[in-house]
């Protein structure tokens, strides 16, 4: 009965977080909060209905991330940008009223693109559409030269090294996934220049776009020269492929004036709501602030950063204080570098025993299903239970494996169970890491629903009377 009462209290919330959502959702789903589920679960409804409602109730978190990625645009590490937003995310946490906010500094990598191009010069002159490598090294003068020598695999590649010498290698590998395809950019390079080849070029990584290429880091072995490194278009790579079939010279010139400068100051921004019982136990929610230096970085991190946000500033809002701190943590140099999260695990060792949950979103903020989750089989089964109070939103699977690149140096050095926010990753890959990474890409609601399924998650573990997993 007192379940039913809390259910009818919060059910005008309970109509607005369900009435765009039910499309999605199979039929055998249901809107309520389930029945049933540990008894434990049930003082969580309310508060739970009442995240989710103020959540879906407006573009709060599209708004804000609108709003950074229009004034600000996209933040490399080690740009004015980034800085710029750093100081832009301490301002509007103090703003909604978020406890202990400061930054943490750590020194980033500086990695400068400069201006680059890449042209097809024989048989006939064709422009690339490419973007450089981040952390290639550049060209000298006039650019690098050389004939083609396309291959579709490592093992083509080793089948004809002694081809490889003096050319320029492409990589055309379709895109199957992300963890099968990015090795041809992160290893291509180094793997090519062992043979003797001048410079790369790589499919981009990321299905076949409307001409877009994707650029990303490359990870240079100390065991071969460093040599430059660019993506290309999946059209202009299959042209290249075409061309070289037919047989005869295909030669293509590369410029790249990329460099790396000094390593530059920057920050983790954290903001907090403090626990009401036992604020030094801690849950941190995670987005990276740092993007690459081509469209907004929208999806690639800032979406992260505003819906992990949200999770607190809704909390505060709602003045729903849990037992234990939530913290907010923006990160730093995630994509070239991991600082911030390194930094992160060094500055706060004393207390990462007292970090009860990390969680870390940087999959994009499209319709969220629910978290990947790494931890205990006992933690397993609390954060399963936590999520069914998610299933109004269809966001309340639990996956195995979940972390994320700026939460794992913590995790590991201190065994600290890891989310990451799952969502429908269809989208992601067309435009991650590429110009076409920009807000329009995203939908409010979906981004209303990927803050709400943190909040939820995020309060109810700070809330649990026992940590989660004991
Ligand atoms: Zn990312």
């Amino acid at each position: 009965m007192r379940r039913r009462a809390r259910v009818a209290v919060a059910l005008p919330f309970l109509m607005l977080a369900t009435t765009t959502l039910n499309a999605q959702k199979p039929p055998s789903a249901h809107s309520d909060p389930p029945a049933g589920g540990p008894v434990w679960l049930d003082v969580y409804r309310a508060p739970a209905s009442r995240l989710i409602g103020e959540a879906v109730s407006g573009t709060f978190a599209w708004d804000r991330l609108a709003t950074l990625t229009d004034t600000i645009g996209n933040r490399l590490s080690g740009t004015p940008a980034l800085d710029r937003a750093i100081q832009w995310a301490v301002a509007e946490m103090t703003r909604d009223g978020l406890e202990n906010v400061h930054t943490e500094r750590v020194m980033v990598p500086k990695w400068v693109r400069g201006s680059e191009s890449a042209e097809i010069v024989e048989p006939v002159r064709h422009q690339i559409v490419m973007l450089g490598l981040g952390d290639s090294v550049g060209t000298t003068g006039d650019g690098v030269q050389g004939e083609v020598l396309v291959v579709r695999s490592f093992e083509e590649l080793d089948a004809r090294a002694s081809a490889a010498r003096g050319r320029i290698v492409l990589f055309n590998v379709p895109f199957t996934s992300y963890g099968e395809t990015v090795r041809f950019r992160s290893m291509g390079p180094s793997r090519a220049a062992r043979h003797g080849a001048v410079a790369i070029l790589v499919r981009a990584v990321g299905p076949s776009g409307l001409r877009t290429p994707h650029t990303g880091a490359l990870s240079y072995t100390g065991d071969a020269p460093k040599i430059p490194a660019a993506a290309v278009s999946t059209e202009d790579a299959d042209r290249l492929q075409r061309m070289t079939d037919r047989g005869g010279r295909v030669v293509v010139r590369l410029k790249m004036e990329a460099h790396f400068e000094p390593d530059a100051p920057s920050a983790n921004v954290v903001g907090e709501i403090r626990g009401r019982e036992r604020p030094e136990e801690i849950v941190v929610v995670s987005g990276h602030l740092d993007s690459w230096d081509v469209g907004a970085g929208a999806t690639d991190d800032g979406g992260g950063c505003v819906v992990t946000w949200e999770a607190v500033r809704l909390m505060k809002k709602l003045n729903l204080r849990p037992r234990r701190t939530v913290r907010v943590v923006l990160w730093t140099n995630e994509e070239n570098g991991g600082r911030g999260g390194l930094g992160y695990r060094d500055q706060h060792r004393a207390e990462l025993a007292r970090h009860v949950l990390m969680l870390e979103s940087d999959g994009g903020v499209f319709r969220p299903q629910g978290f990947g989750f790494t931890g205990s089989d006992a933690a397993r089964e609390t954060v399963k239970a936590i999520a069914t109070l998610l299933s109004g939103i269809a966001a309340d699977q639990i996956s195995p494996g979940g972390g994320g690149a700026d939460i794992g140096p913590s995790m590991q050095e201190a065994h600290i169970p890891g989310m990451s926010l799952d969502v429908d990753g269809s989208k992601y890959f067309l435009i991650h890491h590429t110009p076409a990474d920009t807000v329009d890409k995203i939908d409010p609601v979906e981004m209303a629903k990927c803050a709400a399924a943190v909040a939820v998650m995020a309060y109810v573990v700070a809330d649990l009377p026992q940590r989660l997993g004991e």
